[in-house]
């Protein structure tokens, strides 16, 4: 059996408490002889701050690098509000996403049945919710140069960023959705804004062109990203894949995770491309949520986005689908039951904290694979 090379960063606040609801599953897996995974476990953010005076170490990115999935917590809190810009907590995170070259961020959203109440949306539009949102990450508008803030001499200043994309960074983010599509419901939707933007006028053309030379069998639709963002909230359950630059990413996948209830319900993964002799992807799995300091430490954090993580790294970096369906079958179950942590608690369900939520998605696991 192949043994998998895991490193976790656990990070600061709920990150710590969060992921060692993975490390459980982890160790079932091991136990039961499920999978063979072997964990390394690192410092980053404040908690390397703390330390080593940086929010990573090289050595921990050698291990990053060398692993074949970096599973990460969160990182930050008010404790290192004031540390060097260069060393503020979310440095390990953009270094690690900058070094490993991970340009493909997959954001799924996907409404539980049991929790489609939660939702600002009527149950009827987001219950049974599953919709991909692939968001490049490592271009666009966030590093183009030139970035500056520049002082005209008049008593006026001019803040500049710059859109930039090469026809290689949309092939590549294009070939992910596609791929992906694939395993899914075979539709993509590309959004950008082509009717002001040339960026958004490259990309459409690259993308159109990359479907018809490569995956002409996946249907492919455009559409501005303003409408977008519109018929995510009007209809989101038209979409399977989205796929975006790195701006309208981020503002997309935000709207789409507010469709389906809680922060502490959504997973992510980040992507890199494949090595040319293995064809394996460096990956790091992360919740969408930060290290909310105001509950962290006592046990009250929602460890489902921590697992749902887990559960993608199954499912893209170890190809082992049945297990990431089981343990999304088993998040799905346990809320079906009607355990709740505060964060997504609601009239008539049971609070639990974090183990115990923990706990029940390990049993529920079991029980699905009786
Ligand atoms: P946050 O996501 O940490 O918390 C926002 C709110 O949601 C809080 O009330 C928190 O208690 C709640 N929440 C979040 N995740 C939860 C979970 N799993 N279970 C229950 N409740 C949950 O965002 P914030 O408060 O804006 O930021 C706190 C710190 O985290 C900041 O230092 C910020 O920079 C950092 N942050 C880090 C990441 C990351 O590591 N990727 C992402 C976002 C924010």
């Amino acid at each position: 059996m192949t043994t998998y090379n895991l490193l976790l960063l656990p990070g600061d606040g709920i990150g710590v408490e969060t992921i060692a609801e993975v490390e459980r599953i982890v160790d079932f897996f091991n136990k039961s002889g499920t999978a063979k995974f072997a964990t390394d476990t690192d410092l980053v953010g404040g908690a390397a701050y703390d330390k080593h005076g940086v929010a990573i170490t090289d050595a921990a990115m050698a291990k990053a690098q060398n692993a074949d999935a970096v599973i990460f917590g969160a990182v930050g809190g008010p404790k290192w509000a004031d540390v060097p810009y260069a060393v503020r907590p979310e440095a390990g995170l953009l270094r690690l996403r900058k070094d490993l070259g991970l340009f493909a961020n997959l954001r799924p959203a996907i409404c539980y049945p049991a929790l489609a109440d939660a939702s600002s949306l009527k149950r009827e539009l987001v219950e049974g919710l599953d919709i991909m949102i692939v968001r490049e990450l490592t271009g666009g508008v966030y590093f183009g140069e030139p970035k500056e803030i520049i002082d005209l001499g008049n008593g006026q200043k001019r803040g500049i960023d710059t859109q930039v994309y090469d026809t290689y960074e949309i092939e590549r983010i294009a070939g992910v959705a596609f791929e992906l599509a694939r395993t899914r419901n075979n539709r993509v939707c590309s959004m950008e804004k082509r009717n002001v933007m040339k960026s958004g006028v490259l990309w459409n053309q690259v993308v159109t062109e990359t479907h018809k030379r490569a995956y002409s069998d996946v249907q492919l639709e455009h559409m501005l990203a303003d409408a977008g963002g519109m018929q995510l909230v009007r209809w989101p359950k038209q979409f399977d894949v989205i796929v975006t630059d790195n701006l309208f990413g981020d503002m997309l996948s935000d709207v789409a995770a507010m469709l389906t209830g809680s922060l502490g319900m959504l997973p992510s993964a980040s992507l890199g491309a494949p090595d040319a002799k293995t064809g394996k992807r460096k990956a790091l799995y992360e919740p969408v949520h930060g290290s909310a300091p105001d509950i962290a430490g006592k046990g009250l954090a929602n460890p489902i986005a921590m697992i749902a993580s887990f559960a993608m790294c199954l499912r893209y970096s170890f190809n082992m689908t049945a297990e990431a369906d089981r343990l999304e079958a088993a998040i799905a179950g346990v809320l079906e039951d009607g355990l709740r942590t505060r964060d997504i608690m609601s009239e008539g369900k049971t609070e639990v904290g974090t183990t115990r939520m923990g706990d029940a998605i390990v049993a529920k696991f079991l029980s699905l694979a009786a």
